[in-house]
């Protein structure tokens, strides 16, 4: 509970109070092991929050490495063999592969037996021995996937997991949901994957505030404010799950690169678009991605312009870098330094 707490107060949404007839729906759920809120407006609101209730856990479902009746488990289960995992499944495989191409190998789903091996998927936590991460190492890699239009086979011995882009998938479906049922105005809140939808009844933008990373568990300090129309939001933190041996803290995001935690100087990395269809997905990826990089990877890569986004990455030395494609938007809070990168 505990840690899905932390999860929540990663990104937290601040609302005012609009004073507005436009009605406010809201509904709250627990899925993919994180503490969700959706919010709709207008005559639709109530249907399209049981629609987006209904989606978020068939998704679940469908792509928890921990629930064993998941697709992604008999696809983990298959040692080796070729698994009818349908278009839907066969298509977010894609887009990871092409997200491990993009970022360098930094964003990688088949990093899924390193994960396991530091416990972050049962909770029992320890720093594997060296000689075993070698050993897992040799099982990631994209590339030794194979992939067609509705099936996936991998190799034996890999795993996949999606923790690092199902959210990310979960708000592009909500944004579609609210785009079908021609919803005005609202905001889902997935832990700390948002999508804000249309402005807020009074006119003015969402605002959503970044948690600072030196204050995980104080829901109300933020590195940051920013403030967004129809776009996605989504941060990755080492803050947000971790743990502690000898007096060291290992997080959750790892570098596929070494095996170990992405020890990268950066402590969060927050990353927008425009709310378009695939860009949750993408913002999700890309947040992941840009934490194994580190900064001056993820300064380079953000001006390759592979990918249009912006970006707020926090730094362990104090400082919040942002694109400048936020500097109208964004408000720099809790006694962090802001630089714009040009
Ligand atoms: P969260 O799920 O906490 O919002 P992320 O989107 O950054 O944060 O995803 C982190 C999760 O993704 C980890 O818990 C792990 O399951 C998986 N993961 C860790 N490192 C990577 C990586 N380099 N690439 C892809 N997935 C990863
Ligand atoms: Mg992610």
């Amino acid at each position: 509970m505990k840690r899905i707490l932390t999860i929540v107060l990663a990104v937290c949404m601040v609302m005012g109070l609009l004073g507005c007839s436009e009605k406010e729906q809201s509904l709250q759920i627990i899925a993919m092991d994180t503490a969700m809120t959706f919010t709709a407006y207008g005559k639709q609101a109530e249907d399209v929050l049981q629609d987006a209730s209904t989606e978020v856990r068939r998704l679940d479902k469908l792509l928890s490495r921990t629930n064993e009746s998941s697709l992604v488990s008999q696809l983990n289960a298959a040692e080796g063999n070729k698994v009818a995992v349908g278009q839907e499944v066969a298509a977010l495989l894609a887009a990871s592969a092409a997200y491990t191409a993009a970022t360098g190998g930094a964003f990688d789903i088949t990093v899924a037996p390193v994960v396991s091996a530091w416990g972050f998927t049962t909770d029992s936590y320890h720093v594997p021995a060296q000689k075993e991460l070698e050993i897992l190492l040799e099982r990631v890699g994209m590339e030794k996937i194979s992939l067609t239009e509705d099936t996936a086979a991998l190799a034996p011995e890999m795993g996949i997991d999606l923790g690092a882009i199902a959210k990310g998938y979960a708000s592009d479906r909500i944004a579609e949901l609210f785009r079908e049922q021609e919803v005005q105005r609202g905001w889902a809140a997935l832990g700390g994957n948002v999508l804000a939808w249309g402005s807020r009844p009074d006119g003015k933008p969402w605002v959503i505030g970044i948690q600072d990373p030196a204050n995980p568990n104080d829901g109300t300090a933020y590195a940051g404010m920013i403030q967004l129309e129809s776009a996605f939001a989504v941060t990755s933190g080492s803050y947000q799950r971790f743990f502690e041996e000898n007096g060291k803290i290992y997080h959750h995001i790892i570098d596929p690169a070494t095996g170990y935690p992405a020890d990268s100087g950066l402590v969060s990395v927050t990353v927008v678009a425009a709310a378009e269809p695939g860009n949750g997905t993408m913002c999700d990826a890309l947040s992941t991605a840009l934490f194994v990089m580190g900064e001056e990877r993820a300064v380079e890569f953000w001006r390759s312009g592979s990918y249009e986004f912006d970006m707020i990455l926090v730094t362990e030395d104090g400082r919040v870098v942002i694109s400048p494609g936020l500097e109208d938007s964004f408000t720099v809070e809790g006694g962090y330094v802001c630089e714009t990168v040009s």
